[in-house]
């Protein structure tokens, strides 16, 4: 019987973002006949601009000592990447609440722990997935550099570097001045230095996207657009089918991989996610001349510029302001602001590009992947924050797993979805 016929291999995925799209290829390739639904376009979410890096090397959540500190300062500056619209939302600010109380070095390792394997297994298979060039998506190894302008903040790094590489294995490069003008000559000569992690990755991910549905497509996976899930039917502890865009779809499994909008799934799931929308922005411009060669981040500035084959993207901003769709121009300004000093050419190529997304934040920084609680048949997929993209394959991976009631290659523990 082949997987159209057989229902116990009937799966349907709610999101078609890169979580979803993973989740597809790995059910897929254990043959289930696989349908992915989005509300809008497959794959043109926040999974579509993004910086396009792969780093296994960014073990570190964003909530760690010093955080809200560094965010107030950055908040009062007026110019920083980091933005609230203040309003009344009781659930936003329990949200800071929890991630601040989560900004120790206890609970920081804690979140470290549960995302780098996340992040080395992802790293891996795409080494195999993107490797032999079958999903043409820019795929590079250049490694990241964090280019420091001031001294005394490239210095104020070390420690880190101590940390990740005594308990991580992540260990980076330093290159002072001179050595870091010689191995990437666009930037300018009187910066502080940067720290090189060799192994991390970068590649375009709107064309990532854009093969592997291709890909998926010619083997038979469906992907459905303008299908807004609308209602769920269960029966005991199974979800039989859903209703969305007017249809009903049945299926013997069910996939949520809806991003920054879980939270707003609570009353169709049957719990309430703790996900804020984290709304960031890019720009792309046309390949510069003397572009650089390596992706880098600017921390002080925080910027990140990711040089690909096709264009130049310049990305960052952390914006709480909800589900609010305006496209502020002055947030673009930083982003090519932000450059100027340290590119040693300026960039006057118009950005051929502009964008924004929602990453779905969590308080831990840490996914949320795992069954439904009270629905054997129905599984979470969400909640990756700024790394959705670097942790997309190991997720998909361990949703087929679970699904085919496999030992999951990681422990999954520390991604419970009750475990708020
Ligand atoms: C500026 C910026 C730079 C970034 N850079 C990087 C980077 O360099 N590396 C990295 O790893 N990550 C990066 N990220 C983070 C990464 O983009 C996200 O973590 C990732 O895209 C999340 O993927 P997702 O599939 O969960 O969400 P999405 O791509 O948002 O997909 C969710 C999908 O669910 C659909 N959906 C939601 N609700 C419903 C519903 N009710 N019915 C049907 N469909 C629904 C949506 O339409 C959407 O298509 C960046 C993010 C931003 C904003």
């Amino acid at each position: 019987m082949s997987s159209r016929e057989d229902p116990s291999k009937q799966v349907v995925i709610v999101g078609g973002g890169i979580i979803g799209i993973a989740c597809a290829h790995y059910l897929n390739e254990a043959g289930f006949q696989v349908t992915v639904v989005d509300k809008s376009e497959i794959g043109k979410a926040c999974s579509f601009r993004n910086c396009g890096l792969i780093c296994p090397s960014h073990v570190l959540p964003l909530a760690e000592p010093g955080t809200v500190q560094a965010t107030i300062m950055s908040m009062l500056s007026g110019g920083g990447a980091f933005k609230i619209r203040p309003r009344v939302d009781l659930r936003l600010w329990r949200w800071f609440l929890n991630f601040w109380k989560r900004c120790n070095r206890e609970d920081m390792l804690e979140s470290a722990r549960a995302i780098q394997p996340l992040l080395t297994s992802s790293h891996h298979i795409y080494e195999d997935l993107l490797g032999s060039g079958s999903i043409e998506c820019e795929y590079r190894t250049e490694g990241l550099m964090f280019v420091y302008k001031n001294q005394q903040a490239f210095n104020s790094y070390s420690p880190t570097n101590d940390l990740l590489s005594s308990q991580f294995n992540e260990p980076a490069r330093r290159l002072e001045t001179k050595e870091l003008v010689e191995f990437e000559p666009s930037l300018k000569g009187d910066l502080a230095g940067a720290w090189l992690y060799e192994s991390d990755a970068h590649l375009r991910p709107e064309r990532l996207l854009s093969s592997w549905i291709d890909q998926l497509t010619q083997k038979g996976v469906s992907f459905i657009e303008n299908c807004e899930l609308q209602s769920i039917q269960h029966s005991q502890q199974q979800v039989q089918s859903i209703r969305a865009g007017g249809q009903e779809l049945k299926g013997s499994h069910f996939v949520f991989a809806t991003g920054a909008w879980t939270p707003l799934l609570k009353d169709l799931l049957g719990i309430y996610i703790p996900i804020q929308p984290g709304k960031g922005y890019s720009v792309t411009l046309p390949v510069p001349e003397n572009s650089p060669r390596v992706p880098m981040i600017f921390p002080e500035h925080r910027v990140a510029v990711t040089p690909m084959e096709s264009g130049l993207r310049l990305g960052s901003i952390m914006e709480f302001s909800g589900y609010d769709t305006s496209f502020k121009n002055d947030r673009l300004r930083l982003l090519t602001e932000g450059t100027k000093e340290y590119l040693r050419s300026p960039l006057t190529e118009v950005a051929s590009e502009h964008w924004f997304g929602w990453r779905p934040m969590t308080y831990d920084t840490t996914p949320v992947i795992g069954n439904l609680p009270g629905r054997l048949n129905a599984f979470l997929a969400t909640g990756h924050n700024m790394l959705g993209l670097s942790m997309a394959p190991a997720t998909g991976l361990l949703i087929k797993e679970l699904i085919c009631g496999e030992k999951p290659h990681l422990d999954i523990a520390p991604y419970k979805v009750d475990r708020w």
